[in-house]
């Protein structure tokens, strides 16, 4: 989703709450206590009431909101800042953005963000045809490894390895889900094959 969409689509408080509970509701609420599924909403107070039991859940309850003292719209902020743009925004600079006071509130809540993303791309089978490669990454070294770096540098009188195997480099297995597309993608980006997924 683009900014501008989400401003639009997302402007308040309530209206990330209402998508929230919507959203919620899709997957359905289980009483914990009973395993009933029917639920009264208690509205002035954010929770759910089991029609069997009685027992109560709060709208958070059992999400990754669970817990949080953060407005919704403050989570749908940090989700658009983390997926819909390509950039990387760091917790200090989404503090900014929100005008909050304390950083670790907003640290912590981007942590969980991540977190649930990182979780739901563990769970993505790549599917079409798969492709694997190597690739190469510049990468800073760790400790044990900036000591063989030192080591090695000194006996090729300063200087680092070209191409692969050099030690700015770390290589990266690579694989690619890909699909055949329709011909005119191939007139436009030069292939007809469309790449989805990537793990690394
Ligand atoms: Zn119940």
């Amino acid at each position: 989703m683009k900014i501008r969409d989400f401003f639009t689509k997302f402007p308040d408080e309530a209206s990330c709450k209402a998508h929230f509970k919507s959203e919620r509701e899709k997957q359905g609420i289980v009483c914990k206590r009973c395993g009933h599924e029917k639920h009264y909403w208690i509205s002035t107070r954010d929770q759910y009431q089991c029609k069997e039991c009685k027992y109560r859940t709060t709208l958070k309850s059992g999400t990754l909101l669970h817990g949080s003292q953060l407005p919704y719209h403050y989570w749908y902020f940090g989700m658009m800042m983390l997926t819909g743009t390509k950039k990387s925004f760091s917790a200090l600079e989404v503090q900014r953005q929100l005008g909050h006071r304390y950083y670790e509130p907003i640290w912590y809540m981007l942590h969980k963000i991540r977190y649930a993303m990182g979780k739901r791309d563990d769970g993505y089978k790549l599917c079409d045809e798969v492709e694997l490669d190597e690739g190469f990454f510049e990468t800073v070294p760790d400790k044990e490894n900036r000591d063989r770096i030192a080591k090695e540098l000194k006996e090729n009188d300063g200087k680092y390895k070209r191409g692969k195997g050099s030690q700015k480099q770390t290589t990266v297995l690579v694989m690619a889900e890909s699909k055949t597309v329709e011909a005119s993608y191939k007139y436009r980006y030069g292939t007809n094959k469309k790449v989805g997924h990537i793990k690394m």
